[in-house]
């Protein structure tokens, strides 16, 4: 028998119409294991991609490739103006301000993602602000690119890691990070969102208090970008982060946004074409940011790409896709509760996207593999943020995320799945 997806019985929000924004996603039209209609509830690890951004990207390969700053002929320099367009579009995608006279999007470096975006303030900031004595505050539930770079900058410049603990709903001791700030305090690295536990973190009055302190605020944007309207101006921010592929569009590319006076005076990441001004083997001087950042050949058609989903996503009015996402979390949360022996792993008053769980003695990994069989993809491990579990004293758990696309017929087929392990497992 041929399973189907059930039509909704009630949407969430008269104004977003969430089987239409579906459609949009080719993915989501198949069903697996031959009958049963793919349910994708992992979202937080990647999302699907749109149409739009399927032909963008095709587009880009069948008509307009060509490498970009270097050439006279006219597709390489339609390529550089498509390429360039993209950085406007994604200054105004996360509100980055206008600095000293110069443009928005000057402050827009691409990275193959978010851990390449870390990595390269760490390797570049890091090594030339950091010294013995200083300290690296960092939360609790960092995912661990933004706690092993820090790491590594740390132990070889003689700087200390601390951390701000969390609570057990999974929300930041307030007090014992402004406790933890002094004057050694340098940086402050925390997620917006934490990709376990869905908390949203108050980013603003971190930012508030750190920049009393004296310290520079690193933003880990991965989970937020995709599921927030996010304004780095309100928040404060001195550096920002996040991947394409967690926002419908392609992997290996990202964003680092800086502000433009810590980018002038950081020293450049990688060394090849495109980030000198002049080279010879006496001296040589580097290109402006954003280029400075940006050696040799860049992944062009992501970038391109990348400026097709955040369009997409703009069309589709982030409020919106929030109020969506959050009136669904809160249906998803009240659905899972229902089912015996459940412990929610994650219960923050303000959360985004996702449903971490785990099910009485249940291993993880056995929930996930017959969720599977019945068409319905969830994450199930430590999620890349092994002290966040040593702080729940779990391995791990089963993490469902939700997206634009999702709907209370996803959550009705992960709570069937649910039981059906539930049955299976006692
Ligand atoms: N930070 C957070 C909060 C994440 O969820 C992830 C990915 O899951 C990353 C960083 C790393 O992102 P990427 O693998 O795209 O570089």
């Amino acid at each position: 028998m041929e399973a189907t997806r059930p039509k909704q019985e009630a949407v969430l929000d008269a104004d977003y119409d969430v089987e239409a924004v579906r459609a949009a996603f080719p993915a989501l039209q198949q069903d697996l294991y031959d009958d049963q209609p793919l349910v994708y509830l992992d979202n937080a690890a990647t999302t699907q991609k749109p149409q739009a951004v399927i032909d963008r990207l095709t587009g880009y390969y069948t008509r307009e490739n060509a490498n970009v700053h270097r050439g006279v002929h006219f597709l390489s320099q339609q390529a550089s103006d498509a390429y360039e367009a993209v950085r406007e579009r994604m200054a105004d995608f996360i509100g980055a301000p206008e600095a000293g006279g110069r443009p928005a999007h000057e402050q827009i470096v691409y990275t193959r993602g978010t851990t390449e975006a870390i990595n390269l303030v760490a390797a570049t900031w890091g090594r030339a602000e950091l010294q013995e004595g200083d300290e690296v505050l960092l939360s609790q539930m960092e995912h661990h690119s933004n706690i092993v770079p820090w790491q590594r900058i740390c132990e070889e410049t003689g700087a200390q890691i601390k951390i701000i603990p969390v609570t057990d709903r999974g929300e930041l001791v307030f007090e014992a990070f402004e406790k933890r700030l002094s004057e050694r305090t340098k940086l402050v690295a925390v997620t917006h969102v934490s990709n376990a536990l869905g908390t949203i973190n108050p980013v603003e009055e971190i930012v508030r208090a750190a920049h009393e302190a004296g310290a520079k605020v690193l933003v880990d944007g991965a989970q937020s970008v995709p599921h927030l309207p996010v304004d780095v101006e309100a928040l404060g921010a001195d550096f920002f982060c996040f991947s394409g592929h967690k926002m419908y569009g392609p992997t290996g590319i990202g964003v680092l946004y800086g502000r433009r006076r810590l980018l002038d005076a950081m020293p450049p990441y990688q060394g090849g074409g495109d980030m000198i001004d002049e080279v010879s083997f006496e001296d040589t001087t580097y290109a402006e940011v954003p280029h400075k950042f940006e050696a040799g050949t860049p992944n062009i058609s992501s970038v391109i790409a990348l400026g097709a989903a955040a369009a997409w996503l703009k069309e589709q009015g982030r409020p919106r896709v929030r109020r969506h996402e959050k009136a669904l979390l809160e249906y998803a949360t009240e659905r899972v509760r229902e089912i015996d022996d459940i412990r929610l792993v994650g219960t923050a008053r303000e959360k985004a996207s996702v449903l971490s769980f785990l099910l009485g003695d249940v291993h993880p990994y056995d929930a996930g593999t017959v969720l599977d069989r019945m068409g319905v993809a969830v994450r199930t491990g430590h999620h890349c943020a092994q002290p966040l579990m040593e702080h729940f004293s779990i391995p791990g758990t089963v993490r469902a995320s939700l997206a634009c696309y999702n709907d209370r017929s996803d959550v009705d087929r992960l709570v069937e799945g649910l039981r059906k392990v539930r049955r299976m497992f006692g």
